[in-house]
């Protein structure tokens, strides 16, 4: 038995020294995440705004009908802002690439629909074939208690394998999570994508070759897609991928607004957190996977997204830990969607999930029933936990539903969308 390390909480936000990311708490007792968040108010961003122009001039095509760079998109997250700076304030010409995570929403395929459409850009679309992908998916739950490493490892490479085969060397991306979330480097590092991080966070230590030998259910033909381009491939191309988040201000909420009231992006509410802006594309990502999120790490999206709120002021500390008291224990929704797509029971999933509970976090008090002593619990909150109306100073607004249809259901493709 490891001995357990003393857990920290930040003073500022509520983040502990248990995040997986890896965050350090200072003699101040504010964590490394808040300390790289000040930045944002000390930096001169229109300084930083050059630089990038800079960085970009080389990669301009001076043929007009070929691309200057990729930008990986989905029909969600910050893809709308990250297109509109690239091609409206930079001024490149984007080759749009998406994975098909088969979870699609209604909601996003409209999103990504409306996307390409609006800024006029072509889009490139990998559909795995779905009998690796749920290969993969089953064999991952078991062992990692992720149903996401198909999703991660085809978001972050096809970009690019994409960049490869067509020789456009620049891919953009928004944030780095490992910077916004806990400050594991500063904006002044200006850090590139690299395999190695991929490896390591995105693909929890697992690389698509690593899978042949954790699993004989799983053959060189499941995992081929999945395969990062080797060194050879990526230097004669000149590969690199930068992200926004080192030259812009980064403000997901004020990002996604802007979108809303711009370019039509569609927002939708969510269970079991109050940001309605990211992830509406996906019907496991806010529900079972942020489940397992709580089962595996003892906290949830809810506290990513209040710990973001705190540190650009618009939550206090006491509001942020209400809000995430709120949300973090709701029911998933659309578990049955996925026992579908997979192929296994209700009773099944449960059972396979329950293994990946972490003890540190959960208290088993009888067969099948567990007590929460997640990182929320360790708070002591002196005022009553209902939330009240001064949570509302946060407010995200939800212009849509992910699903209105009578009977929701994966959209396995969706090429388009009626737009009105
Ligand atoms: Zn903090």
């Amino acid at each position: 038995m490891t001995m357990k390390k003393e857990v920290q909480t930040c003073k500022r936000c509520i983040y502990t020294t248990a995040h997986p990311l890896g965050l350090t708490v200072d003699d101040e007792g504010i964590c490394s995440g808040c300390r790289i968040h000040e930045e944002k108010d000390s930096l001169d961003w229109q300084a930083r705004w050059e630089m990038l122009e800079k960085l970009v001039q080389p990669y301009r095509s001076k043929d007009p009908y070929n691309y200057d760079c990729i930008i990986p998109v989905t029909g969600a997250n910050d893809s709308y802002y990250i297109v509109h700076t690239v091609k409206n304030r930079l001024k490149l010409n984007p080759l749009l690439v998406t994975y098909n995570k088969y979870f699609n929403t209604p909601l996003g395929i409209r999103n990504l629909a409306n996307l390409r459409i609006r800024f006029n850009c072509d889009i490139l679309i990998q559909n795995v074939n779905p009998i690796s992908v749920r290969k993969i998916t089953r064999a991952s739950l078991r062992r990692f208690g992720s149903i996401y490493w198909p999703c991660l490892a085809g978001q972050t490479v096809f970009p690019v394998q994409t960049a490869v085969r067509y020789q456009v060397p620049l891919i953009i991306w928004g944030a780095h999570q490992g910077l916004e979330q806990v400050g594991m480097f500063s904006h002044e590092h200006e850090v590139e994508m690299t395999r190695r991080y991929r490896k390591d966070h995105d693909l929890l230590g697992t690389e698509a070759d690593d899978l042949l030998s954790l699993f004989d259910t799983l053959s060189e033909e499941d995992i081929w897609q999945y395969r990062y381009p080797d060194d050879r491939e990526l230097n004669s191309v000149g590969v690199r991928g930068i992200y926004l988040g080192n030259y812009v201000r980064w403000d997901p909420k004020a990002q996604h607004e802007q979108m809303i009231r711009e370019f039509g992006y569609q927002s939708a509410g969510f269970a079991r957190t109050f940001d309605c802006y990211d992830h509406v594309d996906c019907f496991n990502f806010m529900n079972l996977h942020d489940q397992l999120k709580l089962y595996k790490h003892g906290y949830s999206k809810v506290t990513d997204h209040a710990c973001r709120e705190i540190r650009h002021g618009r939550l206090t500390r006491e509001q942020g830990l209400r809000l995430v008291r709120k949300f973090e224990l709701q029911p998933i929704r659309y578990d049955d969607l996925f026992c579908q797509w997979l192929g296994v029971t209700q009773r099944g999933l449960q059972f396979m999930i329950d293994q990946h509970r972490n003890p540190d976090f959960w208290v088993e008090i009888g067969p099948g029933q567990w007590i929460f002593a997640g990182c929320s619990t360790r708070e002591v909150c002196s005022i009553d936990t209902t939330p009240t109306d001064r949570d509302c100073s946060c407010h995200f607004e939800s212009t849509s539903v992910m699903d209105d249809r009578p009977n929701p259901s994966y959209i396995v493709v969706g090429k388009g969308y009626p737009l009105n």
